[in-house]
């Protein structure tokens, strides 16, 4: 039965012109959307909507902005909905507020059951050296317990739980980790993070459904309509997406990506290409160029980091990016590649360059993911790409930037460069890194400013009708999506209200 809606509101479509060049971060106001049936069917004043729909239903926001439905373009979606039931430690600045907190959990959780969580950072609790099993044990000695840092490079671990890893001190360290002895035992670095991660029982299938679905809720009481999910989850979290789409229960639409080591699975069950309705849909296929800025693991040209650490690593090798690269393609599928430093992107840029007849061939984008530290030679080779960027996660990343990449810092989260050089700009979180904010990367862009004001490339800022353009149309474009990320005839009407942009948001699908 068509049930007519009228939205009023102040109506920011977005690139109106269908034929404005894309990149495209103008923005055109109306007074009201007309939508029937899950799309937009016309957009302008009140009075030409109302005479074109006399019995449709009002709803009315002419209080608040309605622009097209935020997109997150980079989660860990299933894990981040994990987080959200664990003991979550984002922003905690000293071992005993680390205490308090864990001491509460302790109290409402039954003995001998794991207390996860994390998403602190060592700097921000004022630690120079690494805290123990000791700080733990102090509140929580019965309940084995497990908290990543932010960046899941470091795992703390009470006795309990190092007792179930096995791990002592005469336990050898791992290839290509470490057990930290000092001040006692408790942290686990790279690799020997696996010795306890390996001992956590393994959620259910019933857990990873509530999961899908409480990060599903989550992100969309946060304005959000859609989001990309990037992989480096277990198989069983792309499943619960599917299962809840399938019972129409997902109210994101979510554009999964596999990790590259899948591809013979994706070419079996032929995956790829769009989706046929529903809100799941496979579409990428996830690279690691290098690692990441913290550990000194993001791979970097010469002199590589201030501090004498070296230049970095490479994870996945150009030439495996590039023969596994062309098989996505051929699939339907979009390479995406993880490049943090330099180097990384370079070289990644270089591999692109030779798959980028076929991608336009496929119609698809070549994506690089964080695109966060760049040499201002290689910006024009940009032109025409997806630069996923998480603008939210350099206030954190600030003072690393200024202390171990200072000949970078000027194209460091360079989102005015690339938007020049006609990247198309997608933006996202990492949650669950950082929380899936739209705000904080309406706040991040604007201002540049890091922890303590300190500022980075304020040159590169972006105004907010930018950043609402990299937070909807842009990740519209990489996904493929022509029916979304703008509000004009036709697109889905997946929109958010706003009470400013950058403001208070709410998701408004109908
Ligand atoms: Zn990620």
């Amino acid at each position: 039965m068509p049930h007519p809606r009228l939205i009023l509101a102040q109506v920011l479509t977005q690139a109106a012109a269908p034929d404005a060049p894309e990149p495209h971060a103008e923005s055109v106001g109306a007074e009201a959307a007309l939508v029937d049936a899950g799309r937009v069917l016309a957009v302008g004043s009140r009075t030409e909507l109302s005479a074109r729909a006399p019995g449709a239903e009002v709803l009315d926001h002419r209080d608040l902005l309605l622009t097209p439905g935020l997109c997150d373009a980079h989660t860990h979606l299933v894990t981040y909905g994990f987080t959200l039931s664990q003991l979550g430690l984002h922003g905690v600045r000293s071992v005993a507020e680390v205490q308090r907190r864990l001491a509460e959990r302790a109290a409402c959780t039954a003995p001998g059951q794991w207390i996860q969580g994390g998403s602190f950072l060592l700097s921000e609790m004022g630690l120079s050296g690494y805290p123990s099993a000791a700080d733990l044990d102090a509140v929580s000695p019965h309940h084995p317990v497990a908290l990543f840092s932010r960046d899941l490079h470091l795992l703390w671990a009470n006795s309990r739980a190092l007792e179930l890893a096995g791990i002592h001190a005469g336990t050898p360290d791992p290839q290509g980790g470490q057990i930290v002895r000092t001040p006692g035992l408790g942290t686990l670095l790279e690799n020997a993070c696996a010795l306890v991660a390996r001992v956590i029982p393994e959620p259910s299938d019933a857990e990873f459904l509530a999961a899908a679905r409480a990060a599903d809720s989550d992100l969309r009481a946060r304005g959000f309509v859609s989001t990309h999910t990037m992989a480096f989850e277990p198989p069983q979290a792309a499943l619960a997406l599917q299962e809840l789409d399938r019972r129409g229960e997902l109210g994101l639409r979510v554009w999964a990506c596999l990790p590259h080591t899948e591809l013979d699975t994706a070419a079996r069950l032929g995956l790829g290409g769009s989706g046929g309705g529903s809100r799941f849909q496979w579409g990428g296929v996830k690279f690691f160029s290098d690692g990441a800025l913290g550990s000194r693991t993001a791979w970097m040209h010469a002199p590589g980091y201030a501090d004498g650490s070296g230049t970095g690593i490479s994870v996945d090798s150009p030439e495996l990016i590039l023969e596994r690269g062309r098989r996505a393609l051929e699939l339907g599928l979009v390479p995406i590649t993880h490049a943090i430093g330099d180097r990384a992107n370079t070289e990644v840029l270089k591999v692109y360059q030779q798959l980028r007849p076929l991608a336009d061939a496929r119609g698809l984008r070549l994506r690089i993911e964080h695109a966060q530290h760049l040499r201002a030679e290689d910006l024009p080779l940009f032109r025409g790409l997806i630069a996923s960027l998480q603008p939210s996660q350099m206030p954190g990343d600030a003072a690393l930037i200024h202390e171990l990449l200072p000949h970078r810092e000027d194209l460091s989260f360079a989102s005015r460069s690339l938007l020049n050089h006609g990247a198309v700009l997608a933006f996202g979180s990492d949650a669950p890194v950082v929380p899936p904010s739209a705000q904080e990367n309406f706040r991040a862009s604007v201002t540049r400013t890091g922890e303590g004001g300190l500022q980075i490339a304020p040159g590169e800022a972006l105004t907010p009708e930018e950043v609402l353009w990299a937070h909807t149309r842009g990740p519209a474009i990489a996904a493929g999506w022509s029916d979304e990320g703008w509000i004009r005839p036709g697109v889905r009407a997946a929109f958010t209200l706003w009470d400013r942009l950058g403001g208070e948001a709410k998701a408004l699908v109908l």
